[in-house]
């Protein structure tokens, strides 16, 4: 792999469909730029429906040809390969995800790149363990199942992490022995069109993995209403699943979603405060509050609140913003201009709703290289009711909403009181508290005494409008996989229901 080039440097990519690496058919290309400079960063080929059409038909070759030819072992060996790759060029793909999404390079570094080689390495050793079974049925009869890949998978996903969402598809997709059509966002294909490279120097044989660089209108819907997939994953806003769903239903093709999340992360009197607050940061500014399980409704039981809000923004103030190629620098600018823009304007909600503005609201000041980057000062409003847009509405941004509240029954009714169900945490010594909150709170994920833990090996996925389907863990592989029942006769009389 290349040394990244200087920041000011375009890069320019193409399309990966059938092991090639091509132009668009109709020549397109778009820009992504870097969001700390607002420079353009890269120029890639911008898939359309030729494109995908080219893509699934490789996919589909590949599934019915070479792919489902190469035995379990081999296939885990691909993919570790692969993991082993990612790890080798870990520290330059860590830089061109931060160059691309903004993100810091603490946060690519020691975050995202582990992650992605994880869920390679966890996906690979599940190739060989992926078995049918015998069923006792009465009779004469041996009636077993097998369990089979789903086909050519299409997966769109978003820009919040980019190369670990890509990790997080393809891994029990390819595990399982399907064949791929990955549309990354728009707003940072990098990444994943580098990961294509290790593809081909793993050697993954052509069209295992197509790689269609786009837009969501275009490349995206011709994706997820194409007739030749047989399943599409997505991962993405609430809005923009409930159209992969409508345009999935003509098809009936099998759909999972993992979609938008107003996560409660609930605050109580007698949690450890230090430890709350540092939870409090984690869930809400961490990858510049740019993720789906973000802890954006912090619930406070109402003694504590005032010490609670002291301490939270006296820490969210000292947040190092800026150079996101900066080691010591904790927040980067948001993705992109539109990113920005939403986020100012439910701040300017808030304020219209009654809540304050503790703290942050604006853009921070920052050295003339990065005027024109999309950066946005850690927020706070206080003085939040639930039934608040900023209550309701995913932000998808660093800013939190503390609402409080009374007693367990108040806050349990609050806390399931949205369309979502991602994720939520929970702080408190009180274990009896915890689990019962556990159990009461509708969501997929639950943190207790801690936050954003994840790891390859455990599901996660939402309730409710947070969307449907588990990934990571063996859960993963019901997305991937589908069920045959067989049957034999083992008696070797004739069937005598119409006579012998
Ligand atoms: P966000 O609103 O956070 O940018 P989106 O849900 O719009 O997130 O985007 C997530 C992914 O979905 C991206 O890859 C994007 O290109 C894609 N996408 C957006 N609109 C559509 C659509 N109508 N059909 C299919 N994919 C889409």
């Amino acid at each position: 792999m290349s040394t990244p080039q200087p920041q000011t440097t375009e890069r320019r990519y193409q399309l990966f469909i059938n092991g090639q690496f091509v132009d668009a058919e109709s020549g397109k290309t778009f820009k992504s730029p870097n969001p700390a400079t607002g420079e353009t960063f890269a120029e890639v080929a911008e898939a359309d429906k030729a494109d995908v059409d080219k893509a699934v038909a490789a996919a589909r070759k590949a599934f019915d040809g070479k792919w489902s030819k190469i035995s379990a072992r081999d296939r885990g060996r691909l993919i570790h390969k692969l993991s082993q790759l990612i790890e080798r060029d870990a520290a330059q793909l860590a830089e061109l995800e931060t160059r691309d999404n903004g993100k810091p390079i603490k946060e690519s570094t020691y975050i995202d790149l582990p992650g992605v080689v994880e869920n390679f390495e966890y996906f690979a050793g599940w190739a060989t363990k992926i078995e049918g079974e015998t069923i006792p049925v009465p009779g004469q009869v041996f009636n077993y199942t097998l369990r089979e890949p789903v086909g050519v998978c299409g997966q769109i996903i978003p820009w919040n992490f980019p190369l670990l969402m890509a990790a997080w598809k393809l891994a029990p997709a390819l595990s399982a022995g399907n064949t791929v059509v990955l549309k990354p966002a728009e707003q940072t294909p990098v990444t994943a069109l580098e990961l294509a490279k290790l593809i081909q120097e793993a050697g993954f044989p052509e069209g295992v993995v197509n790689i269609v660089t786009g837009y969501g209108e275009t490349a995206g819907a011709a994706l997820a209403s194409h007739k030749g997939i047989d399943k599409i994953a997505f991962t993405g806003s609430t809005e923009v699943g409930k159209l992969i769903a409508t345009a999935a239903a003509d098809n009936l093709t099998k759909v999972s979603l993992e979609l938008g999340g107003k996560a409660p992360n609930v605050i109580f009197a007698d949690a450890d405060l230090d430890q709350a607050v540092n939870g409090a940061m984690m869930g809400i500014f961490f990858n510049q509050g740019q993720v789906c399980c973000a802890g954006s409704r912090i619930f406070v039981e109402e003694k504590a609140k005032d010490e609670f809000l002291g301490r939270f923004k006296e820490k969210a103030d000292r947040i190092k913003v800026g150079d996101p190629m900066d080691k010591a620098t904790l927040m980067g600018p948001q993705v992109s201009e539109e990113q920005l823009n939403r986020i100012k304007s439910y701040v300017d909600i808030a304020r219209n709703e009654g809540a304050t503005v503790f703290t942050g609201g604006g853009s921070p000041e920052l050295a003339e290289e990065f005027k024109n980057g999309y950066f946005f000062q850690p927020t706070i409003l206080s003085d939040v009711d639930n039934s608040m847009r900023v209550a309701q509405e995913e932000i998808f941004g660093p800013v939190s909403s503390v609402i409080t509240f009374k007693d367990d029954d108040e806050l349990i009714q609050k806390a399931n009181d949205t369309i979502y169900g991602l994720s939520a945490g929970i702080w408190t010594r009180d274990i009896t508290r915890a689990h019962r909150f556990a159990k009461a709170i509708k969501a997929g994920v639950v943190w207790i005494n801690t936050y954003n833990m994840m790891n390859a090996a455990s599901p996660f996925g939402g309730y409710k409008q947070s969307g449907y389907g588990r990934e990571m863990g063996k859960h993963a592989l019901e997305l991937y996989t589908q069920v045959k029942s067989v049957w034999v006769d083992l008696s070797g009389k004739p069937i005598g229901w119409f006579g012998k």
